[in-house]
């Protein structure tokens, strides 16, 4: 398996300083499951390229796994790719061979450090997970340009289709410290598996390695679950830490708010959230997104209701929810109740189904909008509530505070809809899921640019 890294940077031989590997020299690093070696193809001063080659030990695999990582077939930990692609063994390789380089500390010529690189990055066989369009949506956003070319399962029988095995090239101009980061955990994201059992230090190893870009990338939610190989509790954790930001403006102690809150609006916009849920017989509420507890806390009182629960992504939210609903100091009827969960709102959750009403207040504006469909299909979907109140912020009143039209609340809004844009989406979410819905403006409205935020009920 073979990576290699180009540059035409003058001088170009300035990668082997960065590297912390010498163009003349073939060097070997042993990392437990094999050996990689180091060498420069070609070093001069119009062009540098670093090969990195893995010699993967396949007995060595089955001996320390003990052929354990999901076997699907007998001979499986014998016969398998493991030795021939770029996967976690990779980033292992990466991390044993250019420790320096990763961690940003180049000897003899530190300021390098920080210069954008015109890099060029070959992987000889990406084993890839979603096909073509997964590789897009990983490197893309970080400002790749991407050429892949997928193999064919077998020549002999082009009948046969495509494998899942890509010739992958990148080019950026960017730091090797960056692109080392951005290759350590997209390998194996893509490859979609991991030759090591992920443990609560994988937490930590992504967010060190997924500093500075991992919080902005719009598949940050996709990344994380496959990094942590799809273990909820780990994911959710490191997700709230990743979104730690993805607070409300009115709740924000350290965020950025672009709007200034109005005093009050946001009380009005829960009252009257409120107000609608209890507006039918309901017994069973569930606030999606229920940040720190605002709204639950107006429900507590209406003793009618037997389940109140709250939901949310962000642990440190619920720790806030927690405090400030004082469940701790609650009777253990009430305690009873009253539930906080964490979790995400775009995976199917069985919690969050069962329930006759579901609130989801300023809540899917911060979502990328193409996670939107995943939201969707969970709760109208798969949770079902009879009946569910969306609210959002109505983008045409946000003249009342700025003239960029571009320009949205909150730092952390994904997008910001208007009044014809949102109805279109209720139109849709009616028709696909079979509720019927009303819209109704929140806040003081104009005729020309309507309510700060709009609500729609949808009914079952
Ligand atoms: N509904 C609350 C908070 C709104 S802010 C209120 O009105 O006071 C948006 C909330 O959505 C945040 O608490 C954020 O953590 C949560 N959120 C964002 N994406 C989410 C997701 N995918 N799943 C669950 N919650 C999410």
């Amino acid at each position: 398996m073979l990576l290699t890294i180009t540059t035409r940077h003058t001088p170009a031989t300035d990668l082997g300083y960065l590297l912390h590997k010498h163009p003349a020299k073939v060097q070997e690093v042993e990392f437990g499951k094999g050996k990689a070696h180091i060498f420069y193809p070609v070093a001069n001063e119009q062009e540098c390229t670093c090969a990195l080659l893995l010699d993967i030990d396949p007995v060595g695999l089955v001996r320390t796994n003990g052929g354990a990582s999901g076997n699907q077939f007998a001979l499986e930990q014998y016969v398998n790719d493991r030795p021939y692609v770029a996967s976690s063994l990779m980033s292992t390789a990466i991390v044993k061979a250019f420790s320096s380089a990763m961690n940003g500390k180049c000897k003899d010529k530190p300021e390098l450090v920080d210069v954008p690189f015109p890099l060029e990055i070959k992987l000889s066989v990406l084993p890839v997970r979603g096909g073509e369009t997964m590789l897009f949506r990983m490197f893309d956003p970080l400002g790749y340009i991407v050429d892949a070319t997928q193999h064919p399962l077998d020549t002999q029988f082009p009948e046969w289709g495509d494998s899942r095995y890509f010739t992958v090239t990148l080019k950026h101009t960017i730091t090797l410290k960056a692109l080392l980061s951005h290759l350590f955990i997209l390998i194996p994201v893509l490859d979609n598996d991991k030759h090591y059992w992920v443990n609560r230090e994988e937490v930590e190893k992504l967010l060190a390695k997924g500093k500075g870009w991992l919080e902005d990338h719009p598949e940050k939610e996709l990344i994380t679950r496959r990094y942590l190989r799809h273990q909820p509790s780990l994911a959710n954790d490191a997700l709230a830490l990743l979104m730690k930001d993805d607070i409300p403006e009115e709740l924000m102690t350290d965020g950025i708010a672009v709007e200034k809150p109005k005093a009050g609006l946001h009380e009005t916009r829960l009252q009257s959230v409120c107000d609608e849920l209890l507006s039918t017989p309901v017994r069973s509420v569930i606030d999606l997104g229920c940040g720190e507890g605002k709204l639950l806390k107006l429900l507590i009182p209406h003793q009618h209701l037997t389940h109140i629960t709250g939901m949310d992504v962000a642990s440190r939210s619920l720790e806030i929810a927690y405090r400030r609903l004082k469940i701790d100091k609650l009777p253990d009827n009430q305690r009873k109740r009253l539930r906080l969960i964490q979790g995400s709102l775009t995976y199917r959750d069985r919690r969050i189904e069962g329930f006759d009403a579901a609130a989801l207040v300023e809540v899917i504006e911060h979502l990328e909008p193409d996670r939107l469909k995943a939201l969707e299909k969970c709760v109208f979907g798969y949770a079902m509530p009879g009946k569910v109140i969306v609210t959002t912020p109505n983008k045409e009143w946000n003249v009342t505070f700025t003239e960029d039209t571009d320009k949205m609340r909150h730092s952390d809004h994904r997008f910001e809809w208007t009044r014809a844009e949102f109805q279109q989406w209720c139109e849709l979410v009616s028709s696909t899921y079979g509720y019927a819905y009303t819209i109704k403006p929140l806040g003081e409205e104009t005729a020309e640019i309507g309510a700060p935020t709009q609500m729609a009920v949808f009914t079952k």
